[in-house]
């Protein structure tokens, strides 16, 4: 079992003996993640001279990726590719989506990128998923106006329901908006 935080990555040379010709195989190996133990097939590369048994780079990369996703399945978290397609339907860029949930600018790109979410950002992520609960957690922070402008470009979902907002922004700088609402 291979605790993932624990996981070798040979960097051209082998960290034990120094050696730099390695063997490539492709096996089936166990991995905790947070507690959760995934089987999944693996190429290592294993050291000639003492047999010692590393990933690559782009390999451990990879691994990380998808043990990410198998535990965010398995714990009922969005995958990667959910997210994707969350942000694209609303045709944000990963700064704009982060921003629009008031998040942190990079936090959207590592949770595509594999990093698990916290169960709170999660469902922040999923009411994006439904046009009526985005309306409530637009983070106004950005200003309604940017947001909306950007949402004008994404399709909204006829059996959804539908609505009209108008928004001013007052000469005391809040911005107040109406919302007219109907059912599909
Ligand atoms: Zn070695």
């Amino acid at each position: 079992m291979i605790n993932l935080e624990e996981m070798k990555v040979e960097k051209e040379k082998c960290v034990i003996c120094g050696g730099n010709e390695f063997e490539v195989k492709t096996i089936d190996k166990a991995f905790d993640v947070r507690g959760d133990k995934f089987n999944i097939n693996v190429e290592i590369r294993i050291c000639k001279k003492c047999h010692e048994q590393y990933f690559s780079d782009e390999e451990s990369t990879r691994i990380e990726k998808e043990l990410f996703d198998l535990y965010k399945k398995k714990n009922h978290l969005l995958t990667s590719k959910e997210i994707i397609e969350i942000r694209a339907k609303r045709n944000l860029s990963q700064v704009d989506f982060a921003r629009s949930l008031g998040f942190g600018d990079k936090t959207v790109a590592r949770y595509e990128t594999g990093s698990i979410q916290d169960r709170a950002y999660d469902i922040l992520m999923r009411l994006a998923d439904s046009n009526v609960g985005y309306r409530f957690i637009l983070n106004p922070k950005y200003g309604l106006d940017y947001f909306i402008n950007q949402e004008k470009k994404s399709s909204i979902n006829k059996n959804e329901a539908s609505w009209d907002i108008t928004c001013k922004k007052h000469t005391n700088g809040e911005i107040g908006c109406q919302m007219k609402t109907s059912l599909a």
